[in-house]
Order: structure tokens, then sequence, then C-alpha cells
């Protein structure tokens, strides 16, 4: 089978591997989408360096077809959860797999999605739904990741939505809010993504910085200024969400946070229940909201993203 490993910070190669022996589904691969982290990973960011090392092979936003498994499985169209949690522990147990001490990733602690095939656990996978395009199924793991930070926001009916951040999370974040009935304006430098964002539709606003007041906001960028960017921008008892991760601290507006009783609130990642409520919104997801280009050209759409020289927030490989 065909596979992108990377040989080394900065360098992404296609080439043949044996295919994997172990695990209990076999699955050929259709779709992988490039995640943020993937990005840093290729960069080589001190961060990532410390705990990586290549080769490697990346990719846990995937989606393909069941060939080996359960006779009930095989032909199924299917995208993966890539979390791997215990089942045992505390969190596991109330339904946070998402915060297991023990939990592991596909693409990072197993090789991941850029190959041809890959071997999983069968509860992983989850259905997609009858009839939707492959590659629409990599797009699966980072809306679950948008899902669960707007639901910790609470009811968005009328509310006024400021996203931080116009990425695939901001983005996709920004489109489950304006679905749940609230008016989302996206804060975006990038001017190329801004152009792209105004077409979108759903959107009440695009921003090349946060301005205005609203009563909620999502830091989908996670940098040292980002949280307190966003808790400055929302109403008084208004609520501030944060799903970015880039820096290790941040600087707030204490005074602020106190006498303004704004509600701080960190999401991270999905749990089981989240994944599989976003497997049945991905028939409504627009198709725009991503840029499907094949694997042949992975390092060119790797270096496009790292460079902000693609408008689309979300790219997805196919073979
Ligand atoms: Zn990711
Ligand atoms: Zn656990």
């Amino acid at each position: 089978m065909r596979a992108v490993v990377l040989e080394d910070f900065g360098r992404l190669v296609v080439r043949e591997l044996e295919p994997p022996q172990e695990g209990e589904v076999l699955l050929q691969v259709a779709a992988c989408g490039v995640c943020g982290s993937d990005l840093s990973v290729y960069k080589g960011t001190p961060a990532m360096r410390a705990r990586w090392s290549p080769p490697l092979v990346l990719g846990h936003e995937i989606a393909g077809v069941v060939l080996e498994g359960p006779a009930e499985w095989q032909g199924r169209a299917v995208t993966v959860n890539p979390l791997l949690s215990c089942g045992q522990c505390e969190p596991c147990r109330r339904g946070l797999s998402n915060l297991c001490p023990q939990r592991t990733n596909v693409g990072f602690h197993y090789w991941g999605g850029f190959a041809q095939q890959i071997r999983l656990p069968l509860g992983q996978l989850h259905p997609l739904p009858e009839g939707l395009p492959l590659w629409k199924g990599a797009l699966c793991e980072p809306l679950a990741v948008a899902l669960r930070a707007v639901e910790l926001a609470g009811g968005m009916l009328g509310r006024r939505v400021l996203v931080i951040g116009g990425g695939a999370i901001g983005t996709l974040a920004a489109w489950l809010a304006a679905r749940a009935g609230a008016e989302v304006w996206v804060a975006e430098r990038n001017p190329l993504r801004r152009a792209w964002l105004e077409g979108l539709g759903f959107l009440r606003g695009v921003l090349e910085a946060p301005s205005g007041s609203y009563e909620l906001a999502l830091d989908c960028v996670g940098a040292q200024a980002t949280p307190g960017l966003a808790a400055s921008h929302v109403q008084p008892g208004g609520q501030v969400v944060l799903v970015g991760l880039e820096a290790v601290e941040a600087t707030l507006p204490l005074q602020r946070l106190v006498l303004q009783e704004i509600g701080l609130k960190g999401a991270y990642v999905f749990t089981h229940d989240d994944f599989s409520r976003a497997t049945r919104l991905l028939a409504e997801l627009p198709d725009e909201l991503a840029v499907v280009r094949p694997f042949a050209q992975v390092q060119e759409t790797f270096d496009l993203l790292l460079g902000g020289r693609l408008p689309q927030a979300k790219a997805v490989l196919i073979w």
C-alpha cells in the first residue's frame, strides 16, 4: 500500500509501506483531513519535537470503507473516532472519554490515516449516513470538536456570538452556532481566508479583528492574547469558551472577569457521544467548507496551509 510518511520534520514523502497487520478491522482509507496539529508536527514546533519523532504516518480525520472485519461491517462506509480511551477510569465511566488519563490518538500514538489502509478496533468506527460523499466523512472529527465547544456554551437561539479564528474549528463552530439560531461573527486576520468566509452565507459578519460586544465568544485560536480578547468582547454576564490551544499560558483581564461575571470554560476534543452525534450532522454540512486535494499533493497542501495561502479552512486529501 502507499502511505504518506513524515520522514523528517518538514518532509512528507509518498511511498510503499507494508500493510498493517495488527488490529480488529481493516479499513481502506478514502480520505483524510489535514489538522492544525498535523501542521505543527510537520513544522516541528518545540512542543511537537519533544513528543514525537519521525518516521510517522499522520492523519486522524479519516473516512473509508471496511475491507476486513465482522461480516455486518464489510463494505460499509465509515468514519473513525481517533481517540482511544480506557473505558474503566472515573472520567470514562462518567461519559467523559475525552478526559481519560490513558487516552491515545490514532495518527500520533499509532500510525494514522495518511495511508491507503489502516487497522483499528471496531469500537472506533462510526457508519456514515447513506449517500454521503466519502471525503465528507473526514470532516466528522473536527466537526465533533466544534460541536462539543458550541454545546458547552449552552443554548444558541437568538444569541450574538463572536468566533475568534476562521480556521477549521472556528468555521465549523460558526456553522453549528448559526444552525442553532445564533447570529455569528468571525474574526480572522488572513485577508484571503476572510474573503472566503464572506462567501459562506451563514455568517452575520467577518471581522479583521475582534470588535463589538457579544453574549458569547469562542476562542478557536488559543494564542497568549486571544482568551483575553475574547473576554474583552463579551457583555457583562457573558461567556467565553476556549477551544484553541497554541500557547501554554494566557493573560486575562481579571477585573473584567470578576466584576462583570464573565464565565470561562475550556472545551477539549469530544466524547464518544459527541462524535456519534457529529456523524448525523455531516449530511447538512455545506460542501464548500473544505477543499479536496489528491494525496500526491500532500507536501504542497501542507505548505499552502502553513503559509496561509489556501482560502479554505480545511483541506481533505483523497487517494
Ligand atoms: Zn485534529
Ligand atoms: Zn479512561
